[in-house]
């Protein structure tokens, strides 16, 4: 498990993962659409909660390793709920990671923006 990082596996990877991990416990039965975007949620609420109030900049929090390991479980607390949601409805998250990348280059053309200030000609 040593060797596994994000530049040497794939989605399907973490989708078997997840989708093992799941039937293993006999959990499947409570894992509908609507309870999984809303553990989804709860997630990425308890990922929000670390920096909730507090203005931090990037240089702090990378040096704060507790609250970096913090922020990285809860990340994938929130990409583990995500996959379980992909999987319960059959979904390609690469598919549609690609369609939705080519609506957002189109919705926001480079053309629109001059260092990161919108402005439409
Ligand atoms: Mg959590």
């Amino acid at each position: 498990m040593d060797d596994i990082n994000d530049n040497n596996v794939s989605i399907s990877f973490f989708k078997e993962k997840v989708k093992d991990f799941v039937e293993e416990r006999g959990w499947a039965k409570y894992h509908s659409p609507k309870n999984l975007v809303q553990a989804l949620n709860c997630e990425a609420g308890e990922l929000s909660q670390l920096l909730l109030f507090k203005e931090l900049p990037i240089e702090e929090i990378v040096n704060d390793d507790m609250l970096l390991n913090k922020i990285a479980d809860e990340s994938a607390d929130v990409f583990i709920y995500l996959l379980s949601l992909i999987n319960s409805l059959g979904l390609d998250l690469t598919a549609s990671f690609m369609s939705k990348m080519d609506k957002n280059r189109k919705k926001y053309p480079i053309s629109e923006f001059n260092n990161g200030i919108y402005f439409k000609k």
